[in-house]
C-alpha cells in the first residue's frame, strides 16, 4: 500500500473550516464573515505551513490579506462577468485540459486544485476539476498533432498537488514529442507546501531537464527557511526557476518589499521574469494596482538594484498580455529632452552619457 509521504497528508490537512482558523488568529467580524458567506463560491483553505506565517493580531498582515478572505470579495461591480477567465479562455480550448490561445505554445492544465485558496486568483476553480484518462489522452495527442507547438506550460490549478506518478507521466509524454521543447511547470507549491519539494520529486523533475519552473512569490515572508532548502534542491538538480507573480495592493505594492524579494530570490537562483498588474477579477478588485502606480514602483527600482532583479511589467489588455518593457510617459519626455540637448550640441562638446548602465 501506498505510503503517504509528508506533502500528501498536509495536504488533507488544510484549514477549510473558521473555527480552525480562529484557532490561529484573531479573526475580525469582517472576516469571519467573509468566510462564513463565501463557503460555496470560493472557499477558505490555507495550508498549516503558510496558516503559521500569518499575523495572527494584525488584520492589514499582507500575508493573512492573501488567503483570508474580507467582505470586499463580495463586493460585486456590475459587467464583472466580462473579467470571468474561463469564459474567455473556453474560446481557445480544442478540448479539456487545453488552452491554446498563442501561436506555438499552450495551456495544459491537468487539475483546477490547489494547495490553498489565493484570495487573488483569477482562475477560482472553474469546471473541470481534474482530467479522467481519457481527457488526458485527448490532451497530449491534441500535442502530438500540431507540430507549431514548442512550448507546453503545464498549470492549473496547481500540477504539484498531483502525485509524483502523475506528473511523471505528463513529463515524459511531453518529452517524448520531438516538437515540444519547453516545458515549464508554474505552482506555487514550494510556498505553501515546502515539504512538496522531496528529493525523489526533484530527481524525477531532473529526468526531464531542461525543465522551466515558473513560482508565484509575492511577498519576501513568504522566503521561509523550508521554502529556501525546496529551491536550492531544485537550482541544485538543474531546474530553471523564474519568478512571475502579480502586483497586489496592500500586499507588496511597495518598491523596498519588492526589492527585497527579487535580490531573495536573486540570491536562491529563482529569476524575475514578470510582474502583472491591473487583472481585474470578478471579487478582487480590491487588489488591483493600475499601470501608472505599477510603473512608478518598478521604475523606482531601476539601476537601484541588479538589473536582473527587475521583472518585466505585464498586463493583460483584450486577453492578451502585454509587456511594457520598463518604458513610461516621463522617459518618453526626459529621452527627448535629451535628444534635444544632443542635438543643439555640436560634437566636440558632446560628453559621454553619465548615465549608461551596462548591466
Ligand atoms: S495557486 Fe494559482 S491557481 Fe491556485 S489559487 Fe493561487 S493563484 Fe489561483
Amino acid at each position: 500500500m501506498h505510503k503517504r509521504e509528508q506533502w500528501e497528508r498536509e495536504l488533507s490537512h488544510v484549514i477549510t473550516k473558521r473555527e480552525e482558523l480562529a484557532k490561529l488568529i484573531d479573526l475580525t467580524e469582517d472576516e469571519a464573515q467573509a468566510i462564513e458567506e463565501l463557503q460555496e463560491e470560493y472557499p477558505l483553505k490555507i495550508s498549516r505551513h503558510y496558516a503559521s506565517l500569518l499575523s495572527p493580531t494584525d488584520p492589514n498582515d499582507p500575508l493573512r490579506r492573501m488567503v483570508v478572505p474580507t467582505m470586499k470579495e463580495l463586493q460585486h461591480k456590475p459587467g464583472e462577468e466580462d473579467d470571468d477567465v474561463h469564459a474567455d479562455e473556453a474560446r481557445y480550448q480544442p478540448c479539456p485540459g487545453i488552452v491554446h490561445r498563442y501561436h506555438g505554445k499552450l495551456l495544459l492544465l491537468p487539475t483546477l486544485t490547489c494547495a490553498s485558496h489565493c484570495r487573488f486568483c483569477f482562475r477560482k476553480g472553474g469546471k473541470v476539476q481534474h482530467l479522467s484518462q481519457e481527457e488526458s489522452d485527448r490532451a497530449l495527442d491534441y500535442i502530438r498533432k500540431d507540430q507549431s507547438i514548442r512550448d507546453v506550460i503545464i498549470t492549473g490549478g496547481e500540477p504539484l498537488v498531483l502525485s509524483d506518478d502523475e506528473l511523471y507521466h505528463w513529463l515524459s509524454s511531453l518529452r517524448a514529442i520531438p516538437h515540444v521543447e519547453l516545458i515549464r511547470i508554474t505552482t506555487r507549491s514550494p510556498i505553501y507546501t515546502p515539504s512538496r519539494i522531496t528529493e525523489s520529486f526533484v530527481r524525477m523533475l531532473a529526468e526531464h531537464n531542461p525543465l522551466f519552473m515558473t513560482m508565484s512569490f509575492v511577498h519576501p515572508r513568504e522566503i521561509t527557511p523550508d521554502v529556501e532548502r525546496g529551491l536550492r534542491m531544485m537550482g541544485d538538480a538543474g531546474i530553471v526557476m523564474l519568478q512571475q507573480g502579480p502586483l497586489l495592493k496592500g500586499v507588496n505594492d511597495d518598491p523596498a518589499v519588492l526589492k527585497r524579494l527579487y535580490e531573495k530570490l536573486v540570491s536562491l537562483r529563482v529569476m524575475p521574469y514578470y510582474a502583472i498588474w491591473g487583472i481585474h477579477t470578478p471579487g478582487a478588485e480590491h487588489f488591483v494596482v493600475e499601470g501608472p502606480e505599477a510603473s512608478r514602483i518598478l521604475g523606482s527600482m531601476e539601476n537601484k538594484t541588479s538589473g536582473f532583479c527587475v521583472p518585466h511589467l505585464i498586463t493583460i489588455a483584450r486577453g492578451d498580455k502585454v509587456r511594457m518593457m520598463g518604458w513610461s510617459p516621463e522617459k518618453e519626455q526626459y529621452h527627448l529632452e535629451r535628444r534635444q540637448r544632443a542635438k543643439s550640441t555640436t560634437r566636440a562638446q558632446f560628453a559621454p552619457a553619465q548615465d549608461a548602465r551596462h548591466d
